[in-house]
């Protein structure tokens, strides 16, 4: 089972104060509620939903509300994924549930309105977002490679009510046109935490924080082993030029016409190429302290940049290192 159906399927469970049954109910209804009138007068409301346990769901949600009978019809697609679909059937007192949900013989806009505006108690809000979620919301499992959470909506009056709402409980919701109607997406990972949060899906949020607080150690450990090849590198790169720069020395200008101490020095990494500047340090006849070596190893870096400079030397030079470094 999905992360997305798992979550779906914790929050059906929840149980809540009629207030709420209705807000969550109406989201569901907006999102995927078809009304058929027949000659007659007669309304007959389909609800269609892939998802057993939000089939159930609106079953339990409408009987809550509602003494009439419904049905229960389950379609198999016969293309693409061959989910089921289930159809809740209600047939007889539409009209006074659409009432109870203030549906009736409201526009779109006065939809989006009321969601966003008239809806006071925060119980209920959640319990909107909840149904909107249940109806045709996903969630990204908190394991793949980016963060998403989504509602899609066929209106967009729809849309903005939804964004209206998360804007309430600092989601950060937005709002993209798609082919077929528009989508309420949250992309960062603590937003959709939060809403997680929101809509009573617990267990879900846990998962997601389990997945998230480990992704986060991970990343933070790849930056420091970056970083510390970055350091790594950058010494690499001093240590080459200097051996470089003193070979260049011995060269073209002669190690015995050096200074005492910069010729010690200038030896003694000829000698070991690859000790670090701790052990260089110890090899050293004369007690000479890290800084002390680094001072004496820039001096010979100049004098052999000087030098460089002087023969026009330096370009085929770094060149020449930039090779042996890739
Ligand atoms: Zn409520």
């Amino acid at each position: 089972m999905s992360f997305a159906a798992r979550t779906k399927k914790e929050v059906t469970l929840i149980t809540q104060k009629t207030c709420c049954d209705q807000a969550e109910l109406t989201a569901i209804l907006q999102q995927c509620g078809i009304i058929r009138a027949f000659d007659e007068g007669k309304l007959v409301l389909d609800v269609a939903i892939e998802n057993a346990a939000t089939a159930r769901r609106i079953y339990v949600l409408i009987k809550n509300l509602s003494d009439e009978s419904l049905e229960v019809l389950v379609q198999r697609k016969m293309r693409l994924k061959k989910n089921n679909i289930y159809i809740v059937r209600m047939r007889a007192g539409v009209e006074s549930l659409l009432k109870k949900l203030n549906l009736l013989g409201q526009d779109r806009c006065s939809i989006a309105q009321e969601v966003g505006l008239k809806r006071r108690n925060s119980c209920c809000k959640k319990a909107f977002l909840r149904g909107a979620f249940l109806a045709s919301g996903s969630v990204n499992d908190p394991d793949s490679n980016s963060y998403h959470l989504e509602i899609a909506c066929h209106y967009e009056a729809h849309a903005q009510g939804l964004c209206y709402l998360m804007d309430e409980f600092s989601l950060k919701g937005k709002m993209i046109e798609r082919k077929k109607g528009f989508i309420v997406y949250i992309k960062e990972g603590e937003k959709i935490v939060d809403f997680l949060g929101l809509i009573g899906a617990h267990q879900a949020l846990l998962h997601f924080e389990d997945v998230r607080i480990v992704k986060g150690m991970r990343n933070q450990v790849n930056r420091l082993v970056n970083c510390e090849t970055a350091n790594l590198n950058k010494t690499i790169v001093a240590a080459v030029r200097q051996l470089d720069n003193i070979r260049f020395l011995e060269k073209e200008y002669g190690l015995e016409r050096l200074s005492p101490k910069l010729r010690i020095v200038a030896e003694m990494r000829l000698q070991n190429p690859d000790v670090t500047l701790a052990e260089l340090c110890r090899l050293l006849p004369d007690q000479v302290s890290k800084s002390g070596l680094n001072h004496r190893l820039r001096k010979l870096d100049e004098l052999a940049t000087t030098m460089k400079n002087q023969m026009g030397y330096l370009e085929e030079q770094t060149g020449a290192l930039a090779d042996r470094l890739v």
